[in-house]
Parts: structure tokens; sequence; C-alpha cells
């Protein structure tokens, strides 16, 4: 969500904040702006829409060497050019990621004070001068403003005194520092910074950044604090295209690396390995799943795996939901929060409210050191390197990859499952990366252009399969803009059949045999009523009686590999899809890659 770049230091500060905003650019965006330092003053340029835009109105040749950077997603105000960040007022130049709650009140204070936007952002420059030209020490002023400021932020900050330096405080959401001997950098995220430096620190929320020549941390009581240095273990490749149209496909297709990367701990000496490098769950009699979006849904994935071979009751849910609601929760209950970037904030909200209740929490991250695996009691990271297309392929796999390792985990410990089974289901995990590449190479194309043809799509399925279906379902409407709805099969019949008429595409994921007759049924209720019919299924279901228009038939494996295998077609569906309709892939209008705000 939004994406905010500083640098100082010896290279043309605005070409490397312009190198950043497009690394940035994944983190979805409406508006874009730069301020620079140049001829004893702050320039600063915004552009609605694309940083192409930004880019032209640049002047050439401009002597910069420090600046910030931002891509807004708008929350407050339209993502118009006089809404879009920096902004500056008096002697200050901020950029904002995140929702300022207390804006309006802070605005009485700031009486004198004349507002150009109608952002919640402004009011922050406005306080920062109020406050400086009271105290004149700016990390007093800092030190005062983190206490006024209620919501989520992330802020860089120029003051027009103090030269050759920007300033960085945050609170819910994601900054770091990025360290360079030539230079050093503010960045909401590593990709901004990777094609100078690799080492980066994280910022505290109790922390003051004030970025120089130096990189100095002070803490609350403005003593200096000593900061790990964190060396980013991928490289720029990473976080390119390497010749792929998207990043989307890329990442599909590194799935089978991931998946390798992901089990490699916690299978590559047996079983042994499995519970070393597992929590104990013995003390769990309940678990509660907590995610937004494909995060939830790979929940749902974890839930059906856990309670049938764990046999632990597993509730699901969407965290912006949970973090409202009466929870039930005693000693023997697990919370594992699931989140990509490990900074969403409805989930970092309802890993707190838990927190608070003195509640075991598991966070399963993608993002190393995020708030989400800092302040979780336990974190398993799922490996998927950086991810930069919006619709996520890699981290939902690897999430539910994991979410499977603990189902067999509990089911071993909890000897429902045998050794013997457990060993048989270690070695399907072994071959689950071919499977994978199997999958990717099958053509989607046909599939895609009758999806392409409607405005409209439902999908269906019972009970893992049903888990399944919506995350399909949310991939293929977020980056092709097609309404889709996942439903449960057996459910149709009490509202939504009214909907099927002549060639309405159903699809239904059938890879559960023990009901799948029951999924086949439903098809051919909607055939009946003129739906065009696409399943999803394995080569044991399949049989000469499949009446669906089309399928894709994966092979029959085991109910522990099986979402992943599965998975694969959802995922290519939405994406050939999208890529007919000619959608903008990585980056779906009104989307955010970290959900930073509420
Ligand atoms: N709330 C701020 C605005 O609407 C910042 C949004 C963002 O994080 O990009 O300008």
């Amino acid at each position: 969500m939004c994406g905010i770049i500083g640098y100082v230091g010896e290279k043309n500060a605005s070409s490397v904040i312009i190198d950043g905003l497009k690394a940035l650019e994944y983190r979805g965006y409406d508006s874009v702006g730069i301020a620079y330092h140049t001829c004893n003053r702050i320039e600063i340029i915004k552009a609605q829409g694309k940083i192409a835009n930004l880019e032209k109105k640049l002047k050439k040749y401009i002597i910069t060497h420090y600046g910030l950077g931002h891509t807004r997603w708008a929350t407050h105000g339209k993502p118009d050019e006089k809404n879009a960040h920096p902004h500056r007022i008096g002697k200050f130049t901020i950029v904002h990621n995140g929702i300022i709650e207390n804006y309006e009140s802070l605005k009485q204070l700031l009486n004198g004070y004349k507002f150009k936007s109608e952002t919640d952002s402004e009011v922050i420059a406005a306080l920062l001068d109020k406050l400086y030209s009271e105290k004149n020490d700016i990390l007093k002023v800092l030190v005062q403003v983190k206490k006024l400021l209620i919501g989520s932020y992330a802020l860089g900050i120029i003051c027009d005194d103090i030269k050759d330096t920007i300033y960085a405080i945050r609170k819910d959401s994601p900054l770091i520092v990025g360290i360079n001997d030539g230079g050093n950098f503010i960045a909401s995220d590593v990709p901004a910074i990777l094609k100078y430096t690799n080492k980066y620190m994280l910022i505290g929320e109790n922390e003051i950044a004030e970025i120089s020549n130096k990189v100095k941390i002070y803490n609350d009581n403005l003593e200096l604090v000593n900061k790990e240095i964190i060396t980013f273990e991928g490289n720029i490749e990473s976080a390119e295209k390497n010749g792929y149209e998207h990043f989307m496909l890329k990442e599909i297709h590194e799935e089978p690396e991931v998946i390798k990367k992901t089990i490699k701990p916690f299978l590559q000496f047996g079983l042994d390995s499995l519970k070393e490098n597992m929590p104990d769950f013995s003390k769990y009699h309940k678990i509660e799943i907590i995610g937004c979006g494909s995060a939830y849904h790979a929940g749902l994935i974890g839930k059906h795996l856990i309670e049938k071979y764990g046999n632990i009751p597993v509730t699901v849910h969407i965290a912006s939901e949970f973090r409202y609601q009466k929870v039930f929760t005693d000693e023997h209950t697990l919370v594992i929060l699931i989140s990509q970037s490990g900074e969403t904030a409805d989930t970092l909200a309802s890993l707190r409210k838990v927190h608070g209740m003195g509640i075991d929490t598991l966070a399963i991250v993608n993002v190393v050191g995020s708030s989400l695996a800092r302040e979780a009691s336990k974190t398993i990271y799922i490996k998927a390197g950086p991810e930069i297309s919006v619709a996520t392929t890699k981290a939902y796999m690897a999430q539910i990859t994991i979410l499977s390792l603990i189902a067999l985990n509990i089911g071993y410990t909890n000897k429902i499952i045998s050794e013997k089974k457990a060993l048989e289901i270690i070695d399907s995990y072994e071959k689950l990366p071919s499977y994978i590449s199997n999958m990717i190479n099958i053509d989607y194309k046909k599939i895609a252009k009758v999806l392409a043809k409607k405005n409209n799509c439902f999908y269906i399925g019972r009970g893992i399969d049903y888990a399944l279906s919506m995350e399909g379902s949310l991939k293929l409407k977020e980056i092709s803009y097609i309404t889709s709805v996942a439903y449960p099969a057996g459910e149709l019949k009490h509202g939504t059949i009214s909907l099927i008429e002549k060639n309405t595409n159903v699809i239904a994921v059938i890879t559960d045999k023990n009901i799948a007759d029951k999924t086949i049924n439903n098809i051919k209720e909607v055939k009946t009523r003129g739906a065009t019919t696409i399943i999803i299924t394995t080569d044991k279901i399949d049989n000469e009686f499949n009446p669906a228009d089309y399928k894709i038939v994966i092979p029959t494996t085991n109910d522990f590999i099986n979402p992943m295998v599965a998975t694969i077609p959802l995922q290519l569906i939405g994406y050939e899809t999208a890529k007919l309709k000619g959608c903008e892939i990585d980056t779906p209008k009104n989307l955010a890659k970290s959900v930073t705000v509420e």
C-alpha cells in the first residue's frame, strides 16, 4: 500500500528516487510525487496516475543529493495532483503512508495554517512546523508528534533548517533504512533500494531514524540505539521480471522452487525435522486462524486438513471482522495469523488483540522481520521471496504448504497418522514440485477465452474444494474484473441457481472423491439450465460420464498435497483470462499489495 522512498547521498537523488518508486509500483498507487533539494530550496513535483507522468514533468538536469518520493494509494481525498504527496507546510516537507485518524481534531489545534489538500496527511507537516517553531529541536518535536498522532503512519520528513538530512518515524506501517557507502535510504520495502544496496535496518515503532551521510536511530528518550544490519538474501533479479511478461506469471513459475525451499527445513531429515522445526502443538485444544483475502482462503485449507488429520477444531476468521468481535479463547487456544507482508493492518491488530488476552500466537509470514514476525509468539517463514504481483500466487502456495505440514505434524504427533503413512506423505511432498511444474505447462487459454466472453462467473465446490474455489474466484475477479462468486456447491439451490442462464460460466473444483458425485450432480443441474461448465478434477474422479463442457484433469495425489496441485489451474485461469482482456495484471486497479490501512 503506497510507497515511500527517501535518499541522501552522492548520487543524483531524483533518479535514485524514481528508481525506488518504480520498484515500489507493485504496491499499488494512484498518484505520485517527489520532493528534492536543489538551489537551496525544496522543489515538489506531482502527477496523477503513473510514474511515467511524473518523469515527463521532471527537469532533465537537476542537481540534488537528497529528497523524498511517494506513490499514493488515496484514503482521504481524491487521487488527484493536489492530494498527491509530498506535502509541504512552513519549513516541513513530508510523505506519509497510512491514515491519521485524528487529523480533524489536530487541525483545530493548528489554526492559522492553510491546508491545500483534502488528505489526512497534510496536517502532519503543519503540526511539525508549529511544534518546531516553539521548540527548535527536531528530535524533541518528533517524540512529541509521535504522541499526538493517532492512527498508522510511515513518515519521511525533511526540515528546511537541517540540510542533507531526512527523518523517519513509523507506526503500523512498514519502513526500512537502506545503507550504502555513498548514500542512505528510507523505503517502504527492500526492492526499492536493491539497485543500490542489499543492506538495511528495520525501524522500530518507538524509534526515530535520522538519515544523512550517517544513519542514526534514536529511541523515545533520544538515546542512540545500536541496530542490527540485515543483508537481503535475494538479488535484484528476484524483484525483476526476468523475461516473463508479468510478475504474476514469473511468480507462478517460481512455485515449484518456493515449495522446495518452504518444505526443506521441515522434511530434509524426515519426521525428525518435522517435529523439531514445527512449534509444539500438543497443548492446544482449539486453533483460530486469521487472515485477509487469499491468506484467509489459505486458512480455510488449513482448517480442513488440521480438523481431518489433527482432530482439533479450527475456526477461520477474516481479520477485519475478528478484531472487533467477541473472542472465546483460553490458554489451550493457538491463534495462527497469516500475512504475506507481515504488515497487514487488520491481521496485526488481531494479533495485538489476542496478545492482550495472553493467548499464544503463530505468524505465518513471508517478509523477514515484519511486524507480525516480530510480535507473534512464534513465526514460520514461508520462503516465497519477494512477491511483486499484487494478486498473490507463490505466497498463497507456500502458505497452504505450511498449513498442510502443520496438519501432518499434528496428525502424526496425535497418532492419528501412523509413522508409515506419515513417511509416505513426506515422500509425496518431494514429488510436489514436479506435479506443480506439469500443471504450469498445461494450456489454459481455451478456458480463458470462454471466461473472457462474460462479465460474471461462478465457482463451486464442497469442503476443501470450496476453499480452493474461493481462491480461484478471487484470482479471477481481482485481475480480470469479471464478477466472480464462489459458492458451496450444495448451497446453489438455495438462491444462486436463479442467476444461472444460457452460457453463464460455472467452474467446479472436484478433487475430494468422497463428495465428488454430489458436486457432479450440481454441475448437471446448472448445465440443464444452460450454463457452460468447466471442472477441475482428478484423474481418478474423471470418467466418460463427466458432464462438463471443459475439464482440467490433475493427477490423483493425497489430501496433503492435492490443494497445491489444484491451485495452479485456478491461478493460471485467472492470469490467462486477465491477459486476454488486456488488464493490468500486476497492478489491478484500486488494489494494493500490502494492505497497511484498515
Ligand atoms: N492517507 C493518506 C492519503 O490519503 C496516505 C495514503 C497512502 O498511504 O498512500 O493521502
